[in-house]
């Protein structure tokens, strides 16, 4: 065999799991045809995040009036930030790259595929491998529907020439309200489409009100149960157009209705790895496929599509086959956020989950104006939420929407990770003034 480890895939996982086995002694190459760093470092969450924050000064020039700040006439201009925010990308890209080759990993910048369960076709060669890693990630979904290919992705949206000045949002889950938060707060009048009568299905229905709530305050428009029949092109821009409800028009459409795996053009035929039956990569608690030394991580096998998940699941198959130290991934209390504007965070059951799973839950609830806020003029409540199990007292669920609602969520998950009782959290001090400090004053 050429290599101990062949690696499909330069995204979170991939790289994780490839570092981490070339410490472990292993010969290792890995293959990518697009950039190093996968979705989430170049088209993903860091791009996105970068957005979130630039997005907000908006909001934060307005404020700053109410704390005596006089300023001169503001302007945005988008491609500074755009280049700002492609030029941390190169600089991650590069970090990555850089990991791979201090670990004596072999990249190839090229399209892999399985021709048979030990070979794959890489950059005009055939390589042999002892064990192969499917690490491709996923993709925007798209519909099949008349003009489809007139809207961007989550993959065209960090590239814009220009802002628009309407944009139609198609979906109603993290990508669409991330994305109507950065564009709505960068002066773009944004329209978010979904099938269902909700948003964030599967949130705790009070965050996902409170956020529609102070969404649609700002500005934002929301149109639900929609029967989207295709795009087509006007004078002026696009059209959305729908069975049963007036068109909408805009000069920019996005697609943010879910995300497939990446596993079509593979060779998981030639190979014998079997899919599941939402046609992601069916793997075991090891993450091993059906072929015993193929095994796959990260989106592909749509298990929950989170970057430090990816990570884990990629770090764990290293330590496991080429570390003589197996673990697997725990997926109880996965800590989530939603960047929308406000954001929200959320770890473990929601207060319906928990009352299907335990029977008898207490839910503890804080719903108050930011402090900030107050002085702000700005009419935005924070909600908190707390689910204890009645019968330990462990909380077992902590839900918030508010401003960095995910930076005080990811503390709250150590504690609820560490099953923490609700007598204990009560037993904490508060931080005065802080908005976390809700957490330790529920009654
Ligand atoms: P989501 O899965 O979050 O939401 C999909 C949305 O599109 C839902 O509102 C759903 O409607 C709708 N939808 C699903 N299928 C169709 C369809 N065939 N036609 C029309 N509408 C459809 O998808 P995203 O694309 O926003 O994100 C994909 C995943 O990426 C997320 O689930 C998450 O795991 C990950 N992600 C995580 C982020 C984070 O951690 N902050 C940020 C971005 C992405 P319905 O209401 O019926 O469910």
């Amino acid at each position: 065999m050429d290599y101990d480890l062949f690696v499909i895939g330069a995204g979170s996982g991939g790289v994780r799991a490839s570092r981490i086995a070339a410490g472990h002694g292993a010969r290792v190459a890995i293959a990518e045809e697009h950039k190093v760093g996968g979705t989430c470092v170049i088209r993903g969450c860091v791009p996105k995040k970068l957005l979130v924050y630039g997005a907000h000064f908006a909001e934060d020039l307005v404020d700053a009036r109410r704390f005596g700040w006089q300023l001169g006439e503001r302007s945005f201009d988008w491609p500074t930030l755009r280049d700002n925010v492609l030029a941390e990308v190169d600089r991650l890209n590069t970090i990555y790259q850089n990991t791979l080759d201090s670990h004596k990993v072999t990249t190839f910048h090229d399209r892999a595929v399985l021709v048979d369960p030990h070979t794959v076709e890489v950059g005009g060669r055939r390589v042999t491998a002892a064990h192969i890693l499917i690490a491709t990630g996923a993709r925007p979904l798209l519909p099949d529907l008349p003009g489809t290919e007139l809207g961007i992705t989550s993959n065209e949206v960090f590239h814009l020439d220009a802002l628009p000045k309407r944009a139609v949002i198609a979906g109603g889950g993290y990508i669409a309200n991330e994305f109507a938060g950065i564009f709505h707060e960068l002066g773009v009048d944004v329209t978010l489409i979904n099938r269902s009568d909700t948003i964030l299905r599967g949130w705790d229905p009070a965050l996902r009100d409170r956020l529609l709530t102070i969404s649609m305050a700002k500005g934002i428009n929301f149109r639900f149960n929609c029967r989207m029949t295709g795009l087509a092109r006007t004078d002026d821009g696009l059209r959305a157009e729908f069975d049963g409800a007036d068109p909408i028009d805009g000069d920019l459409f996005l697609w943010a209705i879910g995300r497939r795996p990446n596993v079509e053009g593979l060779g998981l035929d030639a190979a014998g790895v079997a899919l599941d039956d939402k046609g992601a990569i069916r793997v075991d608690d090891d993450s091993r496929t059906n072929v015993p030394h193929i095994y796959a991580v990260g989106d592909v096998t749509d298990r929950l599509q989170l970057t430090p998940i990816a990570i884990r699941e990629g770090h764990a198959f290293a330590d496991s086959v080429f570390g003589g130290k197996p673990w697997r991934v725990d997926y109880r209390n996965v800590p989530s956020a939603v960047f929308s504007n406000p954001p929200l965070g959320s770890v473990g059951l929601t207060e319906a989950q928990a009352r299907n799973t335990l029977g008898s839950v207490r839910v503890y609830t804080s719903d108050f104006r930011p402090m900030r806020n107050v002085l702000a003029n700005r009419n935005e409540r924070a909600l908190y939420k707390l689910v204890v199990d009645e019968a330990t007292d462990k909380v077992v669920g902590a839900h918030m929407i508010g401003p960095d609602a995910p930076e005080v969520l990811q503390a709250v998950a150590i504690a609820i990770k560490a099953g923490l009782t609700k007598a204990q959290f009560d037993d904490t001090v508060a931080l005065h003034p802080t908005m976390s400090e809700e957490l330790v004053l529920m009654r």
